[in-house]
C-alpha cells in the first residue's frame, strides 16, 4: 500500500507561502492542501472552507477536547488548528499533503510523523516582508505591526526544517519548491508503490528475444 507524503510549510506572515502553494497546485493538481481551522476573523474574499474553516473559541476548544486537531497553536491572537481526519485519509490514498502551518505546528506534527518533508520559506528582507504586508491590503496597521514583531521568532526556527527558500524573485521560489516536492515523490519507496507493474514487467526481461 503507498503512503502520501506529508510536506509542511512555514514562513512568516507575507513571506509569499499561500501565494506559492496556490501556484503550486495549478501544476500539481494531484497535491492537496489541509483546510486549518481557524479563530481568527475572515479577510474580505475569503471563502468559509476554502481559505479556512472559521470557528469561534468555543468551537475550536470543543474541538481540541474532541481530539480532532493533527496539532493546534496560538499564532499572533488566534488559534489555528489542522483536522486530522482529513490529512490521514489523504495519505492513507496515497495522495501528497501540504500543511501551511507555523513553527509550533511544525514541532508537533513532526514528533507525531518523522518522515514528514517541512520546508521554510523566507522573505529576502524584513522591508520586503513589510512592503508585502502591505501590499496585500488585506491586514490594518495594527495588524501588520503585530506580524512584523513575530516574524522574528517564526525565523529563529528555520534550522528546524529540512529545506530553506528564499522568496526573492517568485518564479525562481517556485522552481524550487517544485523542485523539492518532485524530488519527494521521486523516492524508490513512493515509485516502487506507484509503478509496481511496469517494474514487474521490466525485469521480466524481453519475452520475445
Ligand atoms: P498569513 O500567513 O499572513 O496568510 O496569515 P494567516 O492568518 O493565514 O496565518 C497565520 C499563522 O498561522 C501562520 O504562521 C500560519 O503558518 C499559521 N497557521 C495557519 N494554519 C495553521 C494550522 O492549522 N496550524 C498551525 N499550527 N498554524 C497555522
Ligand atoms: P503568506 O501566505 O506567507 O502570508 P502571501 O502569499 O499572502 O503570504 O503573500 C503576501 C504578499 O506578497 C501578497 O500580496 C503576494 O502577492 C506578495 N508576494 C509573494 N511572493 C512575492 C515575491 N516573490 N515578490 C513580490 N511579492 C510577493
Ligand atoms: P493568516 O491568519 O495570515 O492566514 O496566517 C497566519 C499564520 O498562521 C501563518 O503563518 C500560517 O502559517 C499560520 N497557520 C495557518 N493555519 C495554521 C494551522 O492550521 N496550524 C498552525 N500551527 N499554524 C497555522
Amino acid at each position: 500500500m503507498m503512503i502520501g507524503t506529508l510536506f509542511i510549510f512555514s514562513a512568516p506572515s507575507g513571506a509569499g507561502k499561500t501565494s506559492l502553494v496556490n501556484a503550486l497546485l495549478k501544476t500539481m493538481p494531484y497535491i492537496g492542501v489541509s483546510v486549518s481551522h481557524t479563530t481568527r476573523t475572515p479577510r474580505p474574499g475569503e471563502d468559509n472552507g476554502i481559505a479556512y474553516h472559521f470557528v469561534n473559541v468555543d468551537e475550536f476548544q470543543q474541538m481540541i477536547g474532541e481530539g480532532a486537531f493533527l496539532e493546534h497553536a496560538q499564532v499572533f491572537d488566534n488559534f489555528y488548528g489542522t483536522s486530522q481526519r482529513w490529512v490521514e485519509s489523504e495519505l492513507a490514498e496515497g495522495r501528497d499533503v501540504i500543511l501551511e502551518i507555523d513553527w509550533q505546528g511544525a514541532q508537533q506534527v513532526r514528533k507525531l510523523m518523522p518522515e514528514a518533508v517541512s520546508v521554510f520559506i523566507a522573505p529576502p528582507s524584513i522591508s520586503a516582508l513589510r512592503q508585502r504586508l502591505q501590499g496585500r491590503g488585506q491586514d490594518d496597521a495594527a495588524t501588520i505591526n503585530r506580524r512584523m514583531r513575530d516574524a522574528q521568532s517564526e525565523m529563529s526556527h528555520y534550522g528546524e526544517y529540512d529545506y530553506l527558500i528564499i522568496n526573492d524573485d517568485f518564479n525562481n521560489t517556485l522552481e524550487e519548491l517544485c523542485a523539492i516536492v518532485i524530488a519527494r515523490r521521486h523516492r524508490i519507496e513512493a515509485q516502487q508503490a506507484r509503478h509496481a507493474d511496469t517494474l514487474t514487467a521490466l525485469l521480466q526481461g524481453d519475452t520475445h528475444a
